[in-house]
């Protein structure tokens, strides 16, 4: 039997893998790059996982968060912002690589879980978690469980349209999802750094040096 559990959280630009003990302390931490292709993303995550198995014990359970949520009917990739990841068979492949069952979840879900669970809004009975990284995520949690709707996004919050656009803002710019103007194309992190720096750049850092340069207040 297992007495530790690995959870794989799978972002945008790096892959990062824990072991938790039976306590639930953290027993190992090792974040690599995200390789960037499918195969490749298979691949590492079986090397992480290996690694770990023969680090802790053999038989941990697995987990894994992904940017993007796996359709219940058709069990693909959907709505990942990392857009090779759309319409492959990830938890399937998965399994098939390691040879054993593993547990994917959207992971603004997993994150929003954790902090419902024991993290910023533990014994609260309605949870929004948001991540802003490479995208935009956000999950809603309803009495210790994830809320996924009927097509699984339900809070996934950045494909919705930026409100109270004015005529001026006009055309608004296209995001991966098909549509235009949804609020990741403002709030992620690429996306303030397009609109901080200009098209191409991806590094944020300093934005809040120049906002108090400048003498502005945020709130
Ligand atoms: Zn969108």
């Amino acid at each position: 039997m297992s007495d530790y559990r690995l959870g794989i959280d799978i972002g945008g630009t790096k892959i990062e893998i824990v072991a938790l003990d039976a306590e639930g302390q953290v027993v190992l931490r090792h974040r690599v790059s995200n390789p960037g292709t499918y195969q490749g993303l298979l691949s590492d995550v079986k090397k992480l996982v290996d690694d770990a198995h023969t680090r802790t014990n053999p038989y941990a359970t697995v987990g894994v968060g992904i940017p993007g949520a796996v359709d219940a009917h058709t069990r693909l990739v959907k709505n990942a912002n990392a857009t090779w990841l759309n319409g492959q068979p990830f938890a399937d492949d998965l399994q098939d690589i390691l040879g054993f069952p593993v547990r994917v979840e959207n992971d603004a879900n997993c994150f929003a879980l954790s902090e419902a669970t024991d993290g910023a809004a533990a014994g609260r009975h309605v949870v929004f978690g948001v991540i802003l990284g490479s995208g935009m995520g956000g999950g809603i949690i309803v009495d210790g469980k994830p809320l996924k709707g009927l097509h699984d996004i339900a809070g996934e919050w950045g494909h919705t349209p930026l409100p109270w656009v004015r005529e001026d803002e006009f055309p608004m710019p296209k995001c991966f999802c098909g549509n235009s103007g949804c609020l990741e194309r403002f709030l992620c992190g690429p996306a303030l750094a397009e609109s901080w720096k200009g098209a191409g750049n991806r590094s944020v850092q300093g934005i809040d040096a120049e906002i108090s340069q400048k003498g502005c207040t945020s709130g």
